[in-house]
Order: C-alpha cells, then sequence, then structure tokens
C-alpha cells in the first residue's frame, strides 16, 4: 500500500534550516531571469567553471559552461563515461510570471496629478494580486550608446478603496475585479512647468536623462521587467515555509543547481540548463526549444573528440533528464471542490514526481514513461529521500485546469524526462509558499539523480 511520508520526520531539520537560508539569499538577488543566470555563473566561475569556448579538450573532472543572450545557460562536469551513452541532465526555468513596461511605457493623468507607468504582462498572472503591494523595476536599456542597468525599487499600482467600489466591482466576475488596463503603476507626483502647463511625464524623463542617459524612445529596446519589491520571507508559526516572489521556477533553479554544483565527479556527464521564456510558450532561442542545447552537446562532443551525427544523435536519445519545475499542492480551502485529493500532492511531503502534467485526457502532455519512473523511484527509495506522486491536473473530468513545463520540448530530442519539482501554494501569485523541507527534499532528490550511475 502507498504510504505517504512527512519530509519533515525524514530528513534532517538542522541541514533542512540551512539549505533554506542558503536558498532565501539566492531568491532575493535574482529576481530576472538575467539575474538568474548572472548567479548562476558567479556560482560556476568561484568553482573553477570555465567558459565552453574557451577550453580545446575536455577530460573527466572537466568543469563547462555556455551562456546565451545572457538569460539561458548550460553547465557540464565531464563524467567518466562517454558522451555517447548519454548525459544526466537537470532544466529548470529561470523566468517568472510578472509585468512588463509596454515599449513606450510613460504617461501621465494631468487631472490626477501623477505619471504613470503603462504595462503589459508576461505570463499567467491574476490581475488582482498586483494592487497595493510594494513593487520595483529591474532590467536593462540597450541604447545606442550602450546598455544600462536599470532598478528603481520603489513602486505601487494603487486599487480603488471600498467606499467608492462597492457597487463598481460586485458587477464585475472575480477574474475582471481589476482589469489589465487598470493596473497603471504611480512613477511621479512631481511636474515640472512647461508652456502649456504642468507636466509629469516630462519629469519622468528628465529624471531617466539626469540619473540614467536614457531618453523616452530607448524604452523600444529594453528588457524592463516589474516584479514584487518583497523580500523572501519564513512564513508560520514554526517559520516552516518560505514565502517569496519566483519560487516558479527558481526554487528548482537553485536546489537543481546546488545538487549540480554539490557533486564531485559523477560516473555520467552531468548538465545542468537554466531556460527562458518558459512562462509564454518556450518560443523564444532563449527557450526550451531553441538550438542552444544541442549546439552545447555537439560542441562537448567535439572538445571530447567523439563527434559524429551519429554520436550526437545517440547522446540525445541515451540521455536521462528530469524537468525541474514546481507544481501545486493542496489548498485547504478548495481541497474538494478542485484537487483530486488521492492524487494531489500534499505540502511537506517532499519532491513531487509527475508522470504527466497538462489540462485533461493527457492531451499535449509528456508522459513519462513508466521504466523511467521505476528507475528513479528505486533511486529516491534507496537512499530514504521523501517524495509524493502528483498531478497538475485536478479533476480533469470537470475540466478544470492544469499546466504545460518543458518537459515536452526535451522529450522531443529524444531523452527521457521526467516533472519533478517542489510543490507550491499561490503559485503565480507575487509571494508564492513553499515548505523547506520540500525544498530540501528537491535537492537531495537531483543529487541522487545525477549520482546514479
Ligand atoms: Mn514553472
Ligand atoms: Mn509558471
Amino acid at each position: 500500500m502507498y504510504s505517504r511520508k512527512i519530509a519533515w520526520n525524514v530528513l534532517n531539520r538542522e541541514e533542512i534550516e540551512a539549505f533554506a537560508r542558503d536558498y532565501i539569499n539566492f531568491i532575493n538577488a535574482a529576481k530576472t531571469e538575467r539575474e538568474v543566470v548572472d548567479a548562476l555563473v558567479n556560482y560556476a566561475t568561484k568553482r573553477n567553471f570555465k567558459r565552453l569556448e574557451e577550453v580545446t579538450s575536455i577530460k573527466p573532472g572537466e568543469r563547462v559552461y555556455s551562456t546565451f543572450k545572457n538569460k539561458t545557460a548550460i553547465f557540464a562536469v565531464i563524467g567518466r563515461k562517454s558522451l555517447k551513452d548519454g548525459v544526466r541532465l537537470i532544466a529548470a526555468h529561470g523566468d517568472s510570471p510578472r509585468l512588463d513596461p509596454k515599449p513606450l511605457p510613460i504617461m501621465e493623468d494631468t487631472d490626477a496629478q501623477l505619471g504613470l507607468l503603462n504595462i503589459g504582462f508576461y505570463g499567467g498572472i491574476v490581475t488582482y494580486h498586483w494592487v497595493n503591494i510594494p513593487l520595483e523595476l529591474r532590467g536593462i536599456v540597450a541604447t545606442k550608446k550602450g546598455i544600462k542597468k536599470i532598478r528603481i525599487p520603489n513602486l505601487i499600482i494603487t486599487d480603488l478603496l471600498p467606499h467608492l467600489s462597492k457597487k463598481k466591482f460586485a458587477e464585475r466576475k472575480g477574474s475582471e475585479v481589476v482589469k489589465g488596463e487598470e493596473l497603471k503603476i504611480l512613477i511621479a507626483n512631481i511636474p515640472v512647468k512647461e508652456e502649456k502647463g504642468y507636466s509629469w511625464k516630462s519629469h519622468v524623463l528628465k529624471i531617466l536623462a539626469e540619473k540614467y542617459d536614457i531618453e523616452e524612445e530607448d524604452f523600444i529596446s529594453a528588457d524592463l521587467e516589474i516584479v514584487p519589491a518583497l523580500e523572501a520571507r519564513e512564513i508560520g508559526f514554526d517559520s516552516s515555509m518560505i514565502a517569496a516572489y519566483g519560487h516558479d521556477d527558481r526554487v528548482c533553479v537553485y536546489t537543481g543547481f546546488r545538487a549540480f554544483i554539490d557533486l564531485e565527479e559523477t560516473e555520467y556527464t552531468r548538465v545542468f540548463w537554466v531556460v527562458d521564456k518558459e512562462e509564454i510558450g518556450s518560443e523564444a532561442n532563449t527557450s526550451a526549444q531553441s538550438e542552444f542545447f544541442k549546439y552545447f552537446i555537439a560542441k562537448l562532443l567535439e572538445l571530447s573528440g567523439e563527434y559524429s551525427e551519429i554520436a550526437f544523435r545517440e547522446c540525445l536519445l541515451k540521455t536521462k533528464a528530469v524537468s525541474a519545475d514546481v507544481t501545486a499542492v493542496i489548498n485547504p480551502v478548495f481541497k474538494s471542490e478542485i484537487y483530486d485529493v488521492d492524487n494531489a500532492a500534499r505540502m511537506g511531503s517532499g519532491v513531487v514526481l509527475e508522470k504527466y502534467s497538462s489540462a485533461a485526457g493527457k492531451s499535449g502532455a509528456n508522459e513519462a514513461h513508466a521504466e523511467f519512473i521505476a528507475w528513479l523511484r528505486k533511486i529516491l527509495d534507496e537512499r530514504n529521500i521523501p517524495w509524493q506522486p502528483g498531478l497538475f491536473i485536478s479533476k480533469a473530468e470537470k475540466g478544470i485546469g492544469g499546466g504545460g513545463t518543458i518537459s515536452k520540448f526535451m522529450a522531443r530530442m529524444g531523452m527521457d524526462v521526467v516533472d519533478m519539482g517542489v510543490g507550491l501554494l499561490g503559485m503565480h501569485s507575487p509571494y508564492e509558499v513553499a515548505s523547506k523541507a520540500d525544498i530540501f527534499s528537491a535537492y537531495k532528490a537531483y543529487k541522487a539523480f545525477y549520482e546514479k550511475s
């Protein structure tokens, strides 16, 4: 009979806490996909990783990495076996749902006497989550003169007061309590005096020119992101959970990368890949559907003297992979209405292993093969690592949704791949919650996966 474990009782609590502290430092520093890549490259270079493009040959134990467009990166430690036997790959995404300024975002409302920022969305956000919380602008503006890094830490979107909103909001559907076009970010209240009157927009442009040497047109070539200005926090009377922006999917990025980097030489070449654009369908050249991974593998084969078209295909087909992404755990308030309780994951029962994930009827899903899951769960059980089965689809017969991950794009290259990651409450909100025990269990599980010969 299947019996569910409590990860808190299986894992060492001091180790859980120590790992949680490290993770909090990471998640507070890395709030955009560029910052995630920078942080990982920083860790790697401190541990003697060399740029793949700068090495002339590789041998077992060699540590290499490559980045692409500053938004995706692949790291590898060469193993004792031939690359033709495949690699052990963990991939996670560094992008998170957020608000993105539009190409010409600076506006003003002269009646309200405010400067405003006009924004669109990135990924699946719930609009009403983003009002009345501290926000910040992070990213780069690529001007004709060069790249300007921008960080404006204190912004907000305000809401309508209950005194005036009661009737208006009662008439609206839940998903439209705050409409997308109503999300306007407050950016200024001091105007400059011009011929035709006061201008708040001109004041904002003046600040941008003076402080960053950028003009309005430069916003057209910018990668700017509005993210919650919330520091990660320990949550609960027992401090057992962590609330943070961007657990999806940086909790799997961090646990996967730490598992990758903390190990010594392994039998199989191990690879960690942080991808971008997962939240918007993985279509870009920095996404899981890009050519970057294939380039990296081809280059490794060439540097090891083993490259041929067949060797390249063999490597992909024999690779074992984990798509490391977050999933949903049971929310007690909506338990019976939404979740298939027997099959849904719980907070605190360890890393979640998902055979498939899709909206209904497995359509569009990568379904991991039975033999591969058996191989993986044997590894986890041998090492007494708490894990649990889970399904991102809930009550499919009622048509209640689900979600996809990058596993299907990885599977297309021929590798065996399964979704395994941390369960969250409040996923895709500005402040998602994860259990420290599940985070540590994911780290242990990823490590075991890499180590298994
Ligand atoms: Mn995700
Ligand atoms: Mn997501």
